[in-house]
């Protein structure tokens, strides 16, 4: 007996799924914004809804209740810390733009973030530009990083004028020169905060990237240089702000707190240089636990948000109150742990590749060679052999027919029989493995080579780039089904002819596994996988691989009576739009189109009804979505 428990179980959704997560007793994977306890929308519902709208999959579904759930929880973390250790100042979060640069995410996250004063971080003109629109609660910090010209030093303090909070964060000795030079020329008094590269370092993906090697920040004699440039230009009063950032996705607690220790030695010999701060912002990092197993692994952290809260909010009274140092504004900069959770890519399934037997027959045909006997009798006698023993000769057999064929010794119709016979040994060898007490190594990777592959209708390119490029793993799984249990061992391959398109990499509650147990398909009924937690990062990096373009976007607002309501529904890209990215004119296109298609007329090759059909599919297409669409019924 299977039930949707089962299956939670088996997927990790009590692990990843936080409060936004579950499983009905129907076997469908449900989202809510709140918690456990209140109004759960399955997802299924939700996709119905976006086809009778006109949005076939791939869709990326934004939920926005959790966006605004997860801006609470980081702001109400941080309050409750402070209250519970008797902190002298206030937690600012800022929204690193770059994680999610998307209109409607940002205006949400600074419409909902005004009442805890939330606010935004940029690191470039353009993210700058974003904020200073943004945001109008002067007391929401805007955090400038990046290397910085003198536009966008004039934008920045253009915002303080207008009442912004708005911080240059020095990163490199040359900034701080224009910063003066602007700040005189504008009249007005300019913010500056200063990064500092902190030694500490921090396990995960960044490893290489953190310590004395990161890329950004001041080394100390940098440091001491700002700050005597500063003092030269009586300018010292202006720094208001110390920066550190070592990491993304830190799984580590313990990285943390080091890096708070470490900061605040700066902290404390800054405020004896004379300069008066006041705001301490830790940067990134926050993990997002992608894979539910609580660990330090790369894609897991081992601590909650109220632990890193309390942990910094005490790292940094301590380290301050033994020096009678005022208690700083802390600010951090989470993007992944603020947007990761809002976003859910869903697809369907269009195919399976099985690596079975296709069909056997009762009996050899006359005439086959020694070699083909010889494997069905290793099938034949598979019962009375030892198993490792049957798999060593069956890749033995296949080995020696695939050199007969090559010499032209057997045909193709022989060679497809043997290696039928092979897989049918195989595929029995891997039933018998759950019978082992130690699988022996040679077996260990027989579920992997024999998995079935489906293929789904996305771009890994496109929708979930770090999945290709850093080998991220994000839970994937079937949304419903889910009180049938999943036999198969599967692999999954995007529409992309890219032999790189695939996701063989899956969390489990022990970390990861290179197979995902799916639900055979079914004919006339589509099959409906989702991949969560992706609303961190990978929308913008994503690429046209193969011209696949943006996919439809969808944000949802959940309300407590279990309905859902669409607030913004975002056509994804048309071929048309991908061609024109690239620099072709879809115009031009129809009109060498049509002119090929009147030579074919004149040189008889086909007749004008044919023509106009071929024109009309032609512009059909142009409009149409870039990924596999099913024949409308
Ligand atoms: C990327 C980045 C962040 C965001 O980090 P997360 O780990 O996603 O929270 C914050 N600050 C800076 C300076 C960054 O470069």
């Amino acid at each position: 007996m299977w039930s949707a428990a089962d299956s939670a179980s088996l997927y990790g959704v009590p692990d990843w799924g936080s409060d936004y997560f579950s499983v009905d007793e129907r076997g469908q994977v449900c989202v809510s914004a709140n918690n456990g306890a209140s109004a759960q929308v399955p997802l299924l519902d939700i996709i119905q809804g976006l086809e009778q709208r006109g949005h076939a999959m791939p869709v990326l579904l934004r939920i926005e209740n959790i966006l605004d759930r997860r801006i609470s929880q980081i702001n109400q973390s941080f309050a409750d810390a402070i209250d519970k250790l008797n902190y002298r100042g206030q937690y600012r979060g800022v929204f690193p733009i770059k994680v999610n640069q998307q209109c409607h995410v940002i205006e949400e996250i600074t419409k909902f973030g005004q009442q805890f004063h939330h606010g935004l971080e940029a690191g470039s003109k353009a993210e700058l530009i974003i904020a200073m629109s943004q945001l109008q609660d002067p007391e929401a910090c805007i955090v400038c990083n990046g290397y910085k010209d003198t536009e966008f030093v004039q934008l920045g303090l253009h915002a303080v004028k207008l009442g912004l909070k708005c911080f240059f964060v020095v990163e490199t000795p040359s900034e701080i020169a224009t910063i003066i030079e602007q700040s005189r020329a504008l009249d007005v008094e300019p913010m500056i905060g200063v990064r500092v590269k902190l030694s500490s370092k921090v396990e995960g993906h960044w490893y290489e990237d953190s310590g004395d090697r990161s890329l950004f920040g001041l080394s100390t004699a940098q440091l001491i240089d700002v700050i005597d440039t500063l003092k030269q230009h009586k300018m010292l009063h202006c720094l208001q702000l110390m920066h550190f950032h070592i990491g993304s996705q830190i799984p580590n607690i313990r990285n943390i707190r080091t890096g708070v220790q470490e900061a605040c030695r700066y902290y404390v010999d800054l405020k004896n240089e004379g300069a008066p701060l006041g705001y301490l912002d830790l940067g990134g990092g926050l993990a997002v636990d992608y894979t539910g197993a609580s660990s330090n692994e790369t894609h897991s952290r081992n601590y909650s948000l109220e632990e890193y809260c309390v942990d910094i909010v005490e790292g940094i009274s301590e380290a301050l109150d033994a020096h009678n140092i005022e208690h700083p504004i802390i600010i951090t900069e989470s993007g992944r742990a603020t947007v990761a959770y809002s976003s859910v890519l869903l697809f369907n399934v269009l195919e399976v590749s099985h690596f079975r037997a296709h069909s056997l027959p009762e009996a050899l045909p006359e005439h086959t060679s020694e070699i083909t006997n010889n494997i069905w009798l290793t099938l034949k006698n598979f019962d009375k052999t030892d198993v490792q023993e049957s798999c060593n000769d069956a890749i033995h057999y296949r080995e020696e027919i695939r050199q007969l064929f090559k010499q032209g010794r057997v045909n193709v119709r022989e060679l497809a029989l043997a290696e039928n016979i092979y897989l049918e040994i195989l595929q029995r060898a891997r039933r018998e493995l759950p019978k082992f007490k130690r699988v022996p190594q040679e077996l260990q990777n027989l579920d992997e080579s024999l998995a079935d592959i489906y293929y789904g209708n996305f771009s890994l390119f496109q929708s979930l780039p770090d999945a290709w490029a850093i080998d991220q793993v994000f839970p994937i799984m079937p949304i419903h089904r889910l009180d049938e249990k999943p036999q198969n061992s599967a692999v999954i391959a995007d529409i992309t002819c890219d032999s790189d398109g695939k996701i063989d990499l899956f969390a489990n509650a022990d970390g990861e596994q290179r197979t995902l147990a799916l639900h055979d398909i079914k004919e006339n009924q589509e099959y409906y996988l989702g991949v969560f937690l992706v609303g961190a990062y990978q929308e913008t990096l994503g690429d046209l691989h193969n011209l696949f373009g943006d996919t439809h976007v969808v944000s949802v607002r959940l309300d407590s009576d279990g309905n859902y309501e669409m607030v913004e529904e975002i056509h994804g890209d048309s071929i048309g739009d991908v061609l024109s990215y690239v620099e072709y004119t879809p115009k031009e296109l129809y009109e060498k189109f049509r002119v090929n298609a009147e030579s074919a007329v004149k040189a008889g090759k086909i007749n004008v009804g044919q023509r106009q059909t071929m024109l009309k599919a032609f512009k059909t297409s142009l409009e149409g979505y870039t990924y596999f669409e099913r024949e409308e019924s």
